[in-house]
């Protein structure tokens, strides 16, 4: 089965065309500057070719038309016609309290998406516009939605409530939400897989440690509490994100500078986080270059991610009353063994004991714990697309 999963964002779009049992990627590419001009990078790995094209894309219609075109070109393409797409998987940020798994896509499911904006407005209109390209130039060809937030609709009420006047959760739709849920369930997954033991026995914490960055308590394979939120806002201090934060400094800063609400969030998101506290990068490469050369805000905005991650993770293992397995993913937690050990030592009096020979790993699946250690510390790369084509092949299977 060829399924083509598709990531589409305001003025992005990736996507993979991929078999899902066999797990063989035939092509993927992105397309970028949507709306501004257009630019394509097509890559088929079985030939290790890598093809980049500027093409007009003034809407995503143009984009997912270029990406077919890509697809089918007899030069650079991995298939004869568009007719050997079984099934489209699109990744959808926000499915709100209404999709607790992925679902097909319809009329109905549409009509949830478009209700769902008010809670994801910079995310689910690039998602909806996405769904509603590959509708136009395939009309016959079924399609998944798969929502970042599903995997945490499994949270307890004591967990997703915001102590807030209750009446805001009944009529706005105001609790955490939670994100990064197809990481989340992908790498615990392979968590269970990599111990040999049923994920139900399982108490896992998962660190999608990125540019945005989430952790998660999965006991018995179900997602029991996460670090982000009613938005992606919430949780450990992100790239330029500021994660968690007292409400009242809001209202300082706003009254001090004069802030509207709009200049404040635009702080909060895009000029805070490690970016904010070191003042030199929001990628964590950059700021461990500086922080070696002796910057010590560098130094503090990794300490204070670190720290916080860490806490988490003590949390977590409370809030389930132990834990089996850490896993980090995502591009800081594949890649940066300094980060993984910060955030796993001095945890030995919870059973958690690295080795720091086995932790000298980047970007494939190892156990990086001490043999004796008691709680496994995994790091798994993370693979949101095989997941979403193996839940598109599952449902359009159906
Ligand atoms: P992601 O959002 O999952 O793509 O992760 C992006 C982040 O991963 C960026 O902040 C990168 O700096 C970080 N990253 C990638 N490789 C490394 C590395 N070798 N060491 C530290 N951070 C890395």
């Amino acid at each position: 089965m060829k399924v083509l999963v598709i990531n589409a964002g305001s003025s992005s779009l990736k996507y993979q065309l991929m078999d899902p049992d066999t797990e063989e990627v035939f092509a993927k590419g992105l397309c970028e500057r949507i709306g501004i001009d257009g630019r394509l990078t097509h890559k088929v790995p079985a030939t290790d070719g890598k093809y980049e094209f500027e093409i007009a894309m003034p809407t995503h219609a143009e984009a997912i038309q270029a990406v077919l075109d890509a697809l089918t070109s007899p030069e650079h393409g991995v298939i004869k016609s568009m007719d050997e797409i079984d099934a489209v998987g699109h990744r959808v940020v926000h499915g709100g309290e209404k999709f607790a798994c992925s679902v097909k896509i319809d009329q109905a499911v549409m009509d949830a998406l478009e209700e769902c904006i008010p809670l994801a407005p910079l995310h689910n209109p690039a998602n909806i516009t996405g769904i509603r390209a590959c509708q136009n130039v395939m009309p016959n060809v079924p399609m998944v939605g798969v929502f970042d937030t599903a995997f945490h609709q499994t949270m307890p009420a004591k967990s997703y409530i915001y102590a807030l006047p209750y009446e805001y959760y009944e009529n706005d739709k105001v609790r955490r939400y939670g994100f990064h849920g197809t990481s989340h369930k992908y790498v615990a997954g392979r968590a269970a897989a990599m111990l040999g033991c049923p994920i139900e026995e399982l108490k896992i914490i998962t660190c999608h440690l990125g540019n945005g960055s989430s952790v998660s308590a999965v006991d018995s394979g179900k997602s029991v509490d996460t670090s982000m939120g009613f938005t992606p806002l919430a949780g450990v201090p992100m790239g330029t994100r500021s994660g968690d934060l007292d409400a009242g400094i809001l209202e300082y800063l706003m009254n001090k500078y004069g802030y509207d609400m709009k200049k404040m969030m635009n702080v909060l998101n895009k000029e805070s986080g490690v970016l904010g506290i070191s003042g030199v990068s929001s990628d964590f490469r950059d700021i461990e270059t500086a922080a070696e050369q002796g910057n010590q805000r560098a130094a503090l905005a990794l300490e204070a991610f670190q720290y916080s991650v860490k806490k988490l993770v003590g949390a977590y293992a409370a809030a389930m009353g132990g834990v089996d397995a850490i896993v980090f993913t995502a591009g800081v937690g594949e890649n940066d063994g300094n980060t993984r050990m910060a955030i796993a030592s001095g945890l030995e009096f919870m059973g958690v004991k690295m080795d720091a020979q086995a932790n000298n790993v980047r970007g494939k699946e190892a156990v990086i714990s001490a043999a004796d250690s008691k709680v496994k510390v995994l790091l798994i790369p993370t693979n949101e697309e095989l997941m979403i084509a193996r839940d598109t092949a599952e449902i359009v299977g159906k």
